[in-house]
């Protein structure tokens, strides 16, 4: 039976997504193991069920934390997916300024108020602040051995061991 994976971009910039897809052809491999359900790779806007969620970037609005409590309430192991997602982040480096001058210098016409914009949050927040994670997986990005490292170790049942060269901080 495979394994159902779902993947998220929230405050981040999608580059942990594309080191991702750098694992080339062995996402053919890969799909022999797992099916994707919400990810930016099948466009399904819903999380279901799943074994294993990979979240990218941190939460810098309502709407992320709407969709990680989604992520952690229907994967039975959770990763945060990078810097962005373990610590903040760029995104985090708004932190130190108050939001509402800050949006006021960025739109000196009005700032944007439409009810459909979901509502910023006045500081941007690693994941494991508002959920129970289960594993880190580092890097601005993670490189695709290491994911590819990460997500066969998971597939084997095995505690994902990153060996030397595969963890970084950058
Ligand atoms: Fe982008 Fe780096 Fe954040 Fe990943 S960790 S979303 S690559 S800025």
């Amino acid at each position: 039976m495979k394994l159902k994976l779902a993947t998220v971009s929230l405050a981040g910039c999608f580059g942990c997504h594309m080191s991702f897809l750098d694992i080339d052809e062995r996402i053919l491999e890969l799909v022999e193991h797992v099916e994707f359900d919400r990810s930016p790779l099948t466009d399904i806007k819903r999380v279901g069920e799943c074994d294993i969620g990979l979240v990218e970037g941190g939460l810098c609005n309502a709407e992320n934390v709407e969709v990680l409590r989604a992520f952690r309430a229907h994967c039975k192991t959770l990763v945060a997916v990078g810097a962005c997602a373990i610590n903040g982040g760029l995104p985090a480096q708004r932190n130190r300024l108050p939001l509402r001058p800050l949006l006021e210098a960025v739109y000196p016409q009005g700032v944007p108020d439409d009810p459909e914009l979901p509502l910023l949050l006045n500081h941007v927040h690693p994941i494991h602040e508002v959920v129970h994670i289960d594993y880190s997986l580092p890097g601005c990005p993670p490189s695709a051995d290491a994911f590819w490292q990460f997500l066969t170790d998971l597939m084997s049942g095995r505690t994902p061991q990153l060996g030397h060269g595969l963890i970084h901080y950058d």
